[in-house]
């Protein structure tokens, strides 16, 4: 039986973080009351006119630039027609012959070519589930300002469509362009997929998968969607083409509509909105402005770092906990070892600083990168064990003063000092002839035994590796000296 390929484009909408609409000085803010930011141009009533956000340019730049786009110098906004009750205008402000940034690509390990980004403004939204008779409007988000991502076929696994969208969720929030928050919407995207004989490079007819807003969705949703497309074709039959909703409860799609085509919306160059332009001097400004990327990052603290590849990845993940990173490293300052700082801060962060950050759902690190500096240097130095370094980090959390004072406090630091712990160590040996005998012996393995009986003992925390150096002396001298 023949072997199929998925093949897959997405079309991704992503809100922007800008203080006002589009169009017009209305709020964009997420999350207030319904219709509370709905000024007339928001509702679109006669007379009134569309002004173009000039943010909204600068962050369709940003993400151009950073997805190797052409930017055009002069592109057009048009009006996009269809009814729908939760578009007071009739008409969406998109772009549609002209869009502001063309022929980019985004590295997934394999090159995703983008076909455009355009500016358009949100519509608002239905509420189905709130009045078991009707269907409630909220126009708060009408001319709400979003980037579309149009990818093109080149996907080729549910895997690949979500490492892609969580790609770009990357560097909308590392441009600080969107939140990229896709419970609250921030981030939905469109799934174009059709199948193909493994080999073929034609393409087949495909299906839309609408508004999914999370990264399993997208690939549940796909999944789904390629193996029913593989079962239609084997049992003879043809693929049409529409457009489907995903339920994530039943883990289905369903028909939402035939496919509607371009001419449907009668597509026209707003006759209210001058062309967007973009200066040669404004894009360079921008571009001057960019900050450095996660992949660039994560190449930097490879290269000049020396820390591992998977280290680099976590860190680098979030431009706050790469920002945090850095501002530790520069706290332990130069008169130490570059790359030994780098990852012992590395390991912290990777252990405590991100389990923090998870369990306060994002709002902090639990200690200033400044303290974890302090932390770094204890561990560096051996004074603090990896677990003494977990309880010192979960101190810090509340208790005041530095990594090295709280260590104190607690009783944290590892004792190294051969002269507070040989009398221990000689004490161990006198309690217990029986086992010095046997390692005498030959029985090496009962070495762990005195380790724990000293570790035990001693009132503090001693370094095992000094426990351990003086044990073996000690216990060798015992045998010479019977
Ligand atoms: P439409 O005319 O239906 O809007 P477009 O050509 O504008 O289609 O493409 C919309 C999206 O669908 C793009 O992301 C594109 O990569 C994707 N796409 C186009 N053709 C296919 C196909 N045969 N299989 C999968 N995705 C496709
Ligand atoms: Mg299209």
């Amino acid at each position: 039986m023949a072997s199929y390929e998925a093949v897959i484009g997405l079309e991704i909408h992503c809100q922007l973080q800008t203080r006002s609409k589009a169009f017009s000085a209305d709020s964009a803010a997420f999350g207030a009351l319904p219709n509370r930011h709905v000024d007339p141009v928001s509702l679109g009533h006669p007379g009134t006119l569309p002004v173009l956000n000039r943010r909204v340019v600068e962050c369709a730049v940003q993400l151009g630039l950073a997805t190797h786009c052409h930017i055009a110098e002069r592109s057009v906004l048009a009006r996009k027609h269809y009814f729908y009750p939760d578009l007071p205008k009739g008409y969406q402000i998109s772009q549609y012959e002209d869009p502001i940034c063309t022929a980019g690509y985004i590295d997934i390990g394999r090159r995703i070519r983008l076909t455009r980004i355009h500016i358009e403004e949100d519509a608002g939204k239905s509420l189905h589930d709130q009045d078991p008779d009707a269907t409630l409007l909220d126009l708060n988000r009408c001319g709400v300002p979003l980037l579309e991502i149009v990818t093109e076929p080149d996907l080729r696994s549910p895997k690949e469509a979500s490492a892609l969208m969580q790609k770009v969720r990357q560097l909308v929030r590392y441009l600080g362009v969107s939140d990229g928050n896709m419970e609250e919407g921030s981030l939905r995207c469109d799934a174009n997929v059709s199948i193909r004989e493994s080999g073929s490079s034609a393409l087949g007819v495909k299906t839309e998968i609408k508004n999914m807003n999370s990264f399993r969705h997208v690939e549940r949703a796909i999944d789904h969607e390629v193996s029913r497309q593989i079962r239609v074709v084997q049992a003879g039959g043809v693929i049409e083409e529409q457009t489907m909703l995903w339920d994530p409860d039943r883990r289905q799609t369903r028909l939402m509509r035939s496919k509607e085509q371009a001419h449907d919306y009668r597509y026209f160059p707003d006759p209210d909105l001058p062309p967007v332009v973009v200066t040669d001097e404004t894009r360079a400004a921008i571009e001057a402005a960019l900050p450095e990327l996660p992949d660039a990052r994560r190449q930097r603290y490879v290269e000049v770092l020396g820390l591992p590849d998977y280290d680099a990845g976590v860190i680098t993940e979030e431009r706050s906990v790469a920002d945090y990173f850095e501002a530790a490293l520069e706290a332990l300052g130069a008169s130490l070892d570059t790359e030994a700082c780098a990852k012992a801060l590395s390991n912290l962060i990777m252990g405590d600083v991100l389990r923090e950050l998870k369990r306060s759902s994002g709002a902090g690190f639990g200690v200033s990168a400044s303290r974890l500096a302090g932390l770094a240097r204890l561990r560096m130095a051996g004074a603090v064990s990896s677990t003494g370094a977990q309880e010192l980090f979960q101190l810090m959390k509340t208790a005041t003063g530095t990594a090295e004072e709280i260590a104190r406090e607690f009783r944290l630091l590892q004792v190294s000092d051969e002269a507070a712990l040989l009398p221990v160590v000689e004490q161990v040996l006198v309690d217990h002839p029986k086992q010095a005998r046997q390692y005498a012996q030959g029985k090496k393995s009962i070495l762990g035994f005195f380790i724990g009986q000293v570790m035990h003992r001693f009132d503090g925390s001693p370094d095992p590796r000094c426990v351990h150096a003086l044990l073996t002396r000690a216990l060798a001298s015992h045998e010479s000296c019977r």
